[in-house]
């Protein structure tokens, strides 16, 4: 069995792989004599689409992360070769700090203090309570599910929002076009945790935007391209006036790294951080490949991605 893989840190990638596979030929795409090889399975992150040449006896490719949209952009990609992606893989309980710091930031009017600091004002706010402060989450996924949890478990009022209908302890679930309309007119903070996919690309635009109430929050670390960053940066108003949003805490971009000229760099009530929220943990992942190839060889059925929904 040969396992082809592509990513950044090759070495350690073949090294985990070869000590979980001792039975496999591990390759790397580092190597033109390795990757132009037959493989049976590919293991990849944001693969070139060279890489797909030469190998027409794939039985399947793991996704080294929980977003497949890289991957099924990619041409060349072969059509019905099963996908798997990494579920979770200890990526859900950074993800839910940094979205649980990101709400109390604004419950707690640290974005405020921070102004008031540069000012030298000494100004303590009265505390809005956890339970006046409803969170919506849209997307309650491996990560999204876990994330709505931690909210919940902290005090916030939380809704939930997916494709599907749903049900999670604690957590409002609502589904659909309507659902989701009933969690903008509601929440304080809104975090977006859908894939990248034809029917969420762009899905927080102006129009939504204004659906939430005045003075309510956006914390995006699921992907860029959820948002219409020209409507958010509207949205937020400018130095002189608060627009109808009070801030935003923005992990991820329409364009990565954030270019230079982009406004949200310098956007007073913008916090932003470079795709960090929730970096793969290299040891679980590793385990999901194995996991993956084991159950293949193995004939049994696995949870692939479904790329007519893109996620
Ligand atoms: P999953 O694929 O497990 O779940 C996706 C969720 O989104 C599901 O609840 C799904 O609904 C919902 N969904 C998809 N399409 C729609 C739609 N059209 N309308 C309503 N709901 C929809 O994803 P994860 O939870 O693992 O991860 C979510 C995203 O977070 C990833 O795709 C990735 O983009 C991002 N991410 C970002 C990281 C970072 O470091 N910034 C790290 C890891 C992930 P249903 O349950 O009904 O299928």
């Amino acid at each position: 069995m040969r396992v082809l893989i592509h990513i950044d840190n090759l070495e350690k990638w073949r090294a985990a792989l070869t000590k979980r596979l001792p039975e496999a030929d591990i390759v790397t795409s580092s190597d033109p004599e390795e990757h132009r090889r037959h493989a049976d399975y590919l293991a990849v992150w944001k693969p070139p689409s060279w890489l797909f040449e030469n190998q027409p006896g794939l039985k399947g490719i793991v996704n080294l992360g929980a977003g497949v949209d890289a991957l099924l952009a990619t041409p060349k990609l072969p059509e019905n070769v099963p996908i798997v992606k990494l579920r979770d893989a200890g990526m859900a309980p950074p993800m839910a700090d940094y979205v649980l710091y990101g709400v109390l930031h604004f419950q707690r009017d640290f974005d405020r203090y921070l102004g008031d600091e540069s000012e030298q004002r000494w100004q303590p706010r009265e505390i809005v309570e956890k339970s006046d402060w409803p969170v919506g989450v849209l997307g309650l996924g491996a990560i999204g599910s876990q994330v709505a949890k931690r909210l919940a478990e902290s005090g916030f009022p939380v809704h939930g929002w997916s494709r599907n209908p749903k049900s999670l302890k604690n957590v409002t679930c609502h589904h659909g076009e309507v659902g989701l309309e009933d969690i903008l007119k509601q929440v304080r903070t809104l975090v977006t945790l859908l894939p990248d996919t034809p029917r969420t690309r762009g899905l927080i635009d102006a129009e939504r935007l204004a659906l939430l109430p005045r003075g309510a929050t956006l914390i995006n670390p699921g992907r860029g391209a959820l948002v219409d960053e020209t409507a958010l940066v509207e949205a937020l108003g400018n130095s002189e006036q608060e627009g109808h949003l009070r801030g935003a805490l923005l992990d991820v971009f329409e364009t990565e790294p954030l270019p230079e000229d982009s406004p949200l760099w310098r956007h007073p009530r913008v916090r932003l951080t470079p795709h960090m929220s929730a970096p793969t943990p290299f040891e679980a992942a590793a385990d999901q490949v194995v996991e993956a190839i084991h159950s293949w060889e193995a004939g049994e059925t696995l949870a692939t991605v479904d790329r007519r929904s893109g996620y």
